[in-house]
């Protein structure tokens, strides 16, 4: 099934040391509505079957992107909106917000946490838009952003303390949290496969991967085109026959890395997204490996 996140606004209304956002300057970038309807109707027709509404903060357009989700719901696709639940500050007014995206539509919501996003935003906000879920009967799940230091552990108490549905997520060293010190990487060689959804900005540009990718400015590698000059159908064709794209989903990125040169015991001191930035970043070797895309979909066990 096909699969975007969709930067509706890049906005936010807070300001966490962590975010993949760069830039010093807030961004405040924003589609037009009626133009996202359009996108909406050309991606189901292109057959994309979920949209999860991130980037900045989509609660701060809680009207336009609950009619989004609406007319989401009203041609087949499935919706999350992820949020840093700033909304949530008491449980009723937590609740009356849920209620009324559930009405329209919405599929499941995500709510980020982590020791960077609870500078900002109370804990007991969180708490409370996961028990609003819970009562109103709408899916939920934390995303737990941790660097996995003992500093996130009371952060994580609390949340088995509250029964909460949580997934632990690495934090992404890209954007503001370039500057942090990497953490030591004590884990297995793993082949560090990635599944890609692309990522649709108010801008619409399109990029084949939603995470740190779109933050590749020596080569642009993951850019897919804009909406303005491709249609959706030909942006989606695009990354599912990218061969280094496919490889990256299939082979891995360490095996990629291996195949370029790189020592094992070095690829083992990157977390995913490091690894990938090393390899795809660089002019050079993303030239090579252009170059040698069919050697490298031939290296296998
Ligand atoms: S991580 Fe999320 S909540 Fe925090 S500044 Fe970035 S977009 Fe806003
Ligand atoms: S590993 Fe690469 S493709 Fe996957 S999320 Fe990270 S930057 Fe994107």
């Amino acid at each position: 099934m096909r699969k975007l996140a969709f930067g509706y606004s890049t906005r936010c209304n807070i300001r966490c040391a962590h975010c993949v956002a760069v830039g010093d300057i807030p961004d405040n970038r924003k589609m037009d509505q009626k133009k996202a309807k359009k996108i909406i109707v050309e991606m189901a027709r292109a057959g994309v079957g979920g949209i999860s509404f991130s980037a900045g903060e989509p609660f701060l357009y809680l009207n336009e992107i609950a009619e989004l989700v609406n007319l989401c719901k009203q041609i087949g696709i499935y919706t999350r909106i992820v949020t840093n639940s700033f909304w949530a500050k008491t449980a009723e007014a937590s609740e009356g917000l849920v209620s009324k995206l559930k009405e329209n539509g919405l599929c499941q919501l995500r709510l980020s946490y982590s020791r960077w996003h609870q500078k900002n935003v109370s804990q007991n906000n969180v708490l409370n838009a996961a028990r609003s879920c819970q009562k109103i009967g709408l899916n939920y799940f934390i995303s737990f952003v941790t660097d996995f230091s003992v500093e996130d552990d009371p952060y994580e108490q609390f949340l088995r303390d509250h029964g909460l549905i949580f997934f632990p997520e690495p934090v992404i060293y890209a954007g503001r949290a370039a500057s942090f010190k990497p953490r030591n990487i004590l884990t297995d060689y793993q082949a560090n496969c990635c599944e890609m959804n692309p990522y649709l900005t108010p801008d619409l540009d399109m990029y084949a991967c939603c995470d740190a990718g779109s933050h590749f400015s020596k080569t642009n590698f993951f850019h897919l085109g804009n909406l303005n000059d491709n249609t959706m159908e030909q942006l989606f064709t695009k990354t599912e026959t990218n061969r280094l794209y496919n490889l990256i989903r299939t082979m891995g990125i360490t095996n990629i890395a291996s195949f370029s040169g790189m020592k094992a015991r070095k690829i083992i001191t990157y977390s995913k997204c490091e690894l990938c930035r090393e390899l795809f970043n660089s002019p050079g070797t993303l030239t090579r490996l252009r170059d040698e895309a069919k050697q490298l979909a031939t290296w296998c066990r």
